[in-house]
């Protein structure tokens, strides 16, 4: 027996000496990535709150991906003390636990949020039972409101398919693009070229979309000068890169939908995402959940300005689950300096927060389910 137990501390020894010579090299490389040494800020503006409506004509929904607490404090202490999001004064808390886990991934949480409905992780727009449930985006259509996506990841991707797709499985991307043509969407803007024109069935849902009626871009350049109509811009084959590589594609790219949107007399259901917060907390580095938290509050920003002109869009930001388990060790207000450790490198169960700013926003305070917020949404937009 006790030369069991010794053997067994000796291989744990063992073990613990390579997965400490490990650790102290990983260390040194994402060493560099862990501290945000400063950079660029941007001045905030505050926007009134006097609104024209009681009840929003339209909803412009912000998911920052894997968005904790800390990666919004991160971004404002590399901003100096100050974010677009601060503009919201009526702020809650959601619980994101999915049905099958208490920990959950984008597509139970996207689902959760775009259906109302908490379902198993991996779902796109299904319920337990894998039967389809109608997102919001679809209700907002069937009341002939305008409708468009905005992602900086693939629009095949968990989050934004989960408001327009019904499948088992979010890694069926050829399907979940094939889903986009079923509905009357009027503009998405994200990546993904490849799951649209490379195909096991051979369809060329380009083409397919042009005939349908869209325009159809893939250089965001091209994408902004759209002014009307239907518009499909897929700037990447896949995702699109980092903020150095893709620039401020995102904030363009919710200011076009915004733009063409708007124009329907009815009303508009919008959802942006920034996804690359939660792929920053996947990679431990504090330098890319702080570029991608700027880039979404600036989005923020875009969206906040034109609900602030005019009086009648409801602005509702939140995360679909935390990641990392992101912890601020250092930083500095005025230097913009944000040092952080992510115990995890993969999401938490902890709450997330809401955030809400025009007319009822004041529905978004509190702790709530996550799909409470879809209810809420729901509930103003749709009943008059
Ligand atoms: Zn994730």
């Amino acid at each position: 027996m006790l030369q069991k137990v010794t053997l067994f501390f000796f291989i744990l020894g063992l073990g613990m000496t390579a997965f400490s010579q490990n650790n102290y090299m990983d260390a040194k490389a994402e060493e560099i990535e862990k501290t945000y040494t400063g950079g660029e800020s941007y001045s905030v503006k505050a926007f009134p709150r006097e609104f024209k409506s009681k009840k929003p004509k339209n909803i412009i929904f912000l998911i920052g991906d894997g968005m904790g607490t800390a990666q919004i404090f991160a971004g404002l202490t590399a901003n100096h003390g100050h974010l677009f999001l601060e503009n919201c004064k009526q702020v809650g808390f959601s619980k994101t636990q999915s049905a099958d886990n208490y920990i959950t991934d984008s597509a139970a949480g996207g689902t959760a949020l775009s259906c109302g409905i908490k379902t198993y992780n991996g779902a796109i727009g299904v319920d337990v039972n894998k039967n389809p449930v109608k997102t919001i985006l679809e209700d907002a259509e069937a009341i002939n409101l305008a409708t468009g996506l905005v992602s900086t990841s693939s629009i095949t991707h968990a989050t934004p398919a989960s408001f327009i797709a019904h499948q088992p499985s979010r890694n069926m991307y050829e399907e979940i693009a094939a889903d986009f043509l079923k509905t009357d969407i009027d503009v998405f803007i994200g990546g993904g070229y490849k799951h649209f024109t490379q195909r096991k069935d051979g369809r060329n849902l380009v083409n397919e979309l042009k005939q349908k009626g869209y325009t159809v871009e893939q250089d965001i350049n091209k994408i902004k000068n759209v002014k009307s109509g239907k518009l499909v811009g897929l700037t990447a084959e896949e995702h699109n890169g980092r903020v150095a590589e893709r620039g401020n594609m995102l904030p363009v790219a919710a200011e076009t939908a915004i733009n063409i949107l708007s124009q329907n007399k009815k009303g508009f259901f919008l959802m942006v995402e920034g996804s690359q917060i939660d792929w920053g907390g996947h990679a431990g580095s504090t330098v890319y959940v702080v570029e991608d938290m700027l880039d979404f509050d600036k989005t923020i920003g875009i969206a906040l300005e034109f609900a602030a002109k005019d009086g009648k869009t409801l602005v509702v930001i939140t995360a679909d689950h935390e990641t990392g388990g992101m912890a601020l060790t250092g930083g500095n207000m005025d230097s913009g300096i944000v040092k952080a450790d992510f115990p995890l490198g993969d999401h938490t169960a902890v709450m997330v927060p809401v955030f809400a700013y025009g007319p009822g926003a004041e529905q978004f305070t509190g702790i709530m389910e996550n799909t409470d917020i879809h209810k809420k949404m729901k509930q103003l937009l749709l009943n008059d």
